[in-house]
């Protein structure tokens, strides 16, 4: 059995993960709020401990331990570079978590684990090229071309989300204009969402809104689309447009037999994949949504070790 762990800026999941690749038991942690890399450990550990306490495993049983860290990851040296929203600045991860558990650790970029899980045992298993589209705050992405993980210079490969695809568009978190995920991440669907409550209140949307308190969120939209909101409908099919623009690009420069959407957005399945699906037409890459969700990084991450 092995230990894949998913570190993310607001929460850290931990998984049992046995040899068929199922994830026995979970656990999890919140990250956000963690100031200093020590309490950032405190959290991962415990998270760690939970898990082997809940399962009844104990750590002699683990034969390695993988995390995927978001971030600028350097898989060869265990060590994360820099990572928004973490207190991790040239953090020797791999070593840190070695020294507590005492066992083979190994890291990598949060997408290219999830992409991992969906390759080795999810809706991409036997498609040896594939790409991973994570959408959420940003847009990450994992490469896998003839069975295995493009890395690129310093594992930097990937950075699908910095793809600019308007010159003229908005300033990405990176510092470049028009970077993909600031028109196409789960973040630039919610700041739509917001503007148009906030100028025009009185729809179905804006209904929606308020019984959140307020609050809106990735489902947000998709609640007032089922009740039949048409501004719901209309913001929507520019967000597919928008979408498609990225997936389109990634269809032509790798010709992958697969494209696997994952993130929080891709639960919505049918109803985000079909007009995706459709405004792309005829093309002989398919074009699917994670079934792992949220275990995908988790199951890739534990056997990262098969890279
Ligand atoms: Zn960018």
């Amino acid at each position: 059995m092995r230990i894949g762990i998913d570190l993310g800026g607001t929460s850290v999941a931990a998984g049992l993960v046995d040899d068929a690749y199922k994830v026995l038991f979970r656990t999890s942690g919140k990250t956000a709020g963690c100031k200093t890399e020590h309490e950032l450990f405190v959290v991962i550990n415990k998270c760690v401990y939970d898990l082997l306490e809940k399962s009844g495993v104990s750590i002699d049983d683990i034969k390695s331990i993988g995390i995927g860290c978001p971030g600028s990851t350097d898989a060869v040296r265990g060590v994360v570079n820099v990572a928004d929203n973490l207190p991790l600045l040239n953090t020797p991860v791999v070593k840190i978590l070695n020294d507590e558990f005492k066992k083979p650790v190994l890291i990598d970029n949060d997408a290219n684990c999830a992409a991992w899980g969906e390759y080795k045992t999810g809706i991409a298993k036997y498609h040896e090229n594939m790409v991973m589209i994570t959408i959420g705050t940003g847009i990450g992405g994992g490469i896998i071309i003839n069975g295995k993980l493009i890395p690129g210079k310093e594992n930097h490969a990937g950075e699908i989300g910095h793809m600019v695809v308007d010159i003229h568009g908005k300033r990405c978190a990176c510092g470049r204009i028009g970077c993909w995920e600031t028109i196409a991440s789960t973040r630039a669907l919610i700041d739509k969402v917001k503007s148009e409550t906030e100028h025009v209140p009185f729809t179905i949307l804006g209904n929606v809104v308020s019984e959140n308190n307020g609050i809106v969120n990735g489902k947000t939209l998709f609640t007032a689309m089922k009740r039949g909101c048409k501004i719901s409908k209309s913001i929507f099919s520019d967000y597919i447009e928008l979408l498609a623009v990225g997936v389109m690009n990634i269809i032509e420069i790798f010709r992958p037999d697969m494209i696997v959407l994952g993130g929080g957005i891709s639960r919505e399945g049918d109803t985000l994949i079909n007009p995706l699906r459709e405004y792309i037409g005829e093309t002989s890459t398919r074009i699917e949504t994670s079934s792992l969700d949220d275990n995908a990084g988790i199951i890739g991450a534990a056997l990262l070790h098969l890279k």
